[in-house]
């Protein structure tokens, strides 16, 4: 019996060779500083290719504070920046990095370098933008910042129009501004090439994402939630693309022998919001209840090319306009009509039975129209929905016998509503 056949197994093996990228990543960045090469810190949902493909080593400190909440160590920077004045309902990412960089605390503890200048956009929330202005001024570094508009149910198309150029136009600025910060060319070739990486590796996480509409589902959140670092801080690179591949072949081997990342799998959920970095094991809980997540929009939203308007011809011949169209579609910045359409689609493709919906104390743009989206998609659609109470970075948030106990409820209701 070949490992992937193995009963027990429920990470895919090879989820483990995300250690090695990551660390490679890291890698890479201390590289930059010991060659001198520019670095940036760019927060997430910003086109971070556009960096690789001006040879300009990104970081992504929304990054750093999750590996930081992972080894424990995030609620100490985050009360060392509530001592500074930030207050308790902040973004708790935000607090991390400030706690962090103001201990300097080192990449893999949460910590982020003085990079040479920052790039935020405002396209999942307006946190990036003030997160990045106070960090850029107390580094005394450059800030570039791309505005998105929001798309929403009655914006119409002459608008639309308008939302996409306004953007274009802000990354040509953008690359004259990192020629002018770095010195370097623009180089269509090596643009080129990153967007083919990027597009591929986007490809196949969507392939990957596929292959869990299958019963039993083959993949589990032990390799999506911490799978997706790449796609948002190596986006244009080679190396997670070969790592993607292994994992969509080791999945498809397991579909193909009927076999699932639970043993016996029962109910199929969907997890809406970000996890909580800090207690990842909480989600092997569900186990106990027969229970997988098979869909996170939270990690399938950074597979970025999802928008049919955007094909692969548009990405490789106009990437400016490709990616400006992108940044409006992202699933995070979704109105509440196309959020309700979307979840009730994904949820009979996925054949979910129940959608968790995570109230993220310090998020607002994943809270935001939490109860409402509940509210149809239960009486709309008939669509189990729990809402749970907590934070993504900071654990005195989660009080988890209480969550505990509403999923157990939660999972109770699922098995009637079956057994009918
Ligand atoms: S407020 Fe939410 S979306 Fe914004 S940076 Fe924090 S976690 Fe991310």
């Amino acid at each position: 019996m070949s490992k992937v056949e193995t009963k027990h197994n429920k990470m895919l093996n090879a989820t483990q060779g995300l250690k090695n990228i990551m660390g490679r990543h890291f890698l890479a960045i201390e590289q930059a500083y010991r060659d001198g090469k520019p670095t940036a810190w760019a927060t997430s949902g910003s086109p971070v290719e556009m960096l690789y493909a001006m040879d300009v080593q990104p970081m992504l400190p929304e990054n750093s504070a999750t590996v930081s909440a992972a080894q424990k160590l995030s609620q100490n920077f985050i009360e060392i920046a509530e001592e500074q004045g930030y207050s308790y309902d902040l973004c708790s990412y935000f607090k991390t990095n400030v706690g962090a960089v103001s201990s300097n605390a080192g990449m893999t503890e949460g910590g982020t370098r003085k990079p040479r200048f920052m790039l935020s956009t405002d396209v999942i929330c307006d946190t990036h933008v003030n997160w990045f202005q106070v960090q850029a001024e107390k580094m005394n570094v450059p800030h570039f910042t791309i505005d998105v508009p929001h798309v929403v149910s009655n914006t119409n198309n002459r608008q639309l129009q308008y939302f996409k150029k306004y953007i274009s136009e802000q990354l040509y600025e953008f690359i004259d501004f990192m020629q002018e910060v770095t010195g370097h060319e623009y180089n269509e070739e090596k643009a080129r090439e990153v967007t083919e990486n990027s597009w591929n590796l986007s490809m196949v996480w969507q392939d990957i994402y596929k292959l869990r509409k299958e019963v039993p589902c083959p993949i589990s959140t032990r390799d999506t939630f911490g799978g997706l670092f790449p796609l948002f801080t190596m986006p244009g690179l080679k190396e997670p693309i070969k790592l993607y591949k292994r994992m969509y072949r080791e999945a498809k081997q397991r579909v193909d022998s009927g076999i699932g990342a639970l043993q016996n799998e029962e109910f199929r959920l969907m997890f809406e919001g970000i996890p909580f970095w800090y207690h990842l094991k909480f989600f092997s809980k569900l186990e106990q209840w027969n229970s997988i997540i098979v869909y996170e929009p939270y990690t399938y939203a950074f597979s970025k090319y999802m928008n049919p308007n955007v094909t692969k011809e548009m990405v490789f011949s106009k990437p400016i306009e490709a990616m400006s169209e992108l940044m409006m579609s992202f699933w995070y910045v979704y109105d509440l009509e196309t959020r309700i359409k979307k979840f009730a689609e994904t949820v009979e493709e996925w054949k979910i039975d129940g959608v968790l919906l995570h109230e993220n104390l310090s998020c607002r743009p994943n809270s935001c129209g939490l109860y409402d989206l509940k509210k149809h998609l239960m009486d709309d659609f008939d669509i189990p929905c729990l809402v749970i109470t907590a934070d993504m970075n900071d654990p005195r948030k989660l009080n988890e016998i209480q969550v505990t106990n509403q999923i157990e409820s939660f999972i109770e209701i699922l098995r009637k509503r079956k057994k009918k």
